[in-house]
């Protein structure tokens, strides 16, 4: 081979060199930008949907807001509230309460629930809350789903008439407005198949019992006409009356618990103890009045007692007699009574006091919005 013919085929492998180099530039370059590119792509995806995020919840956020403020009295819903309005359950309420203190025993005698549940109605000795230890701060909203008014039962006017002489039965013109404490119970079911035989409706003022049977119960007190209202989820007086906090703690978790049993949270409440409950003074409980009247709730009290939960181991015919007697002094009678397991003498003695009631021409009535308010301490301001 001459100088020309070397030189032409070292040209040639450079030119092949220069090729390969060139190629396995290419190849990295690509290497390192496919995933750099990848990288740009995910992460504006990723800050898209972080953004849709943050729009969504302020959405959800707004939802809320309107659905508490839709249940709050001024109007154009009716009042009518959060039964008819789409439903957002709170984080709470997807959170069902742990069942630390509910199922209904089935053998009987022992209330679980929180608290003395035998204290209400009876003196106990007082334990004073120091005025003012974390009462202040009553106006925090609540999470929890705006109460909805009790449904206006109208009546008929039922002026009962005696069959023989026409007259107006003796008790024609009076209300009794029986209560239920601390129920469900393993009796609820005989005390509401009870009240229907009589044409009567009750008001259940309910607490906390956690499970399917519970559950049943409540709603079978609203589909047959009677009322329910909250009376807290623990029964503890020193829980409850702790704090306004620890107070909306509890009324939080009653108010989930109903609204997933009967799809609305009920507006009436019974303070555990009665608004003179032993915990609290006429002073100390106005910051949970307020709380409640912040919220469109009404509670009531009592002013006659069958007196079984006094203490005082009253007979069958006795409990009877106590309401009786009580119902016989007022035009508007609310009765306080219990619903509990243990209570099974004053399911008995309905036997004996619906039939008397109903014998001399009472109405027997659930609490609705016209029920005059039977409460022991006003809140402050009223008369
Ligand atoms: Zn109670």
């Amino acid at each position: 081979m001459n100088d020309y013919g070397r030189e032409a085929s070292r040209r040639a492998r450079n030119e092949k060199a220069k090729r390969a180099r060139e190629q396995f530039l290419m190849l990295v370059l690509l290497l390192a930008l496919v995933p750099t590119i990848l990288c740009i792509i995910l992460f504006t995806k990723q800050s898209k949907l972080q953004k849709d995020m943050a729009e969504l919840k302020q959405e959800l956020k707004k939802y809320e807001l309107q659905a508490n403020s839709n249940g709050t009295g001024n109007g154009n819903q009716g009042g009518v509230g959060i039964a008819n309005a789409t439903p957002f359950p709170t984080p709470e309420s997807n959170n069902t309460p742990q069942p630390t203190n509910g199922t209904i025993p089935a053998d009987g005698t022992s209330h679980k629930t929180g608290g003395d549940l035998s204290q209400e109605g009876s003196v106990v000795p007082a334990t004073d809350v120091t005025p003012g230890t974390d009462l202040g701060n009553v106006t925090k909203p609540s999470p929890t789903p705006t109460p909805t008014p009790t449904p206006t039962v109208t009546p008929e006017p039922t002026m009962a008439l005696d069959p023989e002489t026409g007259e107006p039965l003796p008790w024609a013109d009076k209300k009794v407005y029986i209560t239920f404490d601390d129920g469900p119970s393993k009796n609820t079911d005989e005390l509401l198949d009870l009240l229907n035989q009589y044409n009567a409706k009750a008001t259940f003022f309910v607490i906390g019992h956690e499970g399917e049977e519970s559950k049943r119960l409540y709603k079978r007190i609203v589909d047959e006409g009677h009322a329910i209202g909250m009376h807290s989820y623990s029964h503890d007086y020193e829980k409850i009356y702790k704090s306004v906090e620890d107070f909306e703690k509890d009324f939080t978790k009653i108010s989930n618990l109903l609204y997933d049993s009967i799809g609305y949270v009920p507006d009436l409440y019974r303070f555990p103890g009665g608004s003179s409950n032993s915990r609290c003074k006429a002073l100390t409980i106005q910051p949970f009045i307020s709380f409640l009247l912040e919220r469109d709730l009404r509670y009531f009290d009592w002013n006659v007692e069958n007196g079984d939960a006094t203490g005082k181991s009253y007979t069958v015919e006795e409990l009877a007699q106590n309401l009786l007697d009580g119902v016989e002094k007022n035009r508007v009678s609310v009765v306080l009574c219990h619903d509990t397991n243990a209570k099974g003498k004053t399911l008995e003695s309905m036997k004996i006091v619906l039939p008397t009631l109903v014998e001399k021409g009472a109405q027997i009535l659930p609490i609705t919005e016209d029920t005059p308010m039977i409460r022991h301490v006003k809140p402050a301001g009223e008369d």
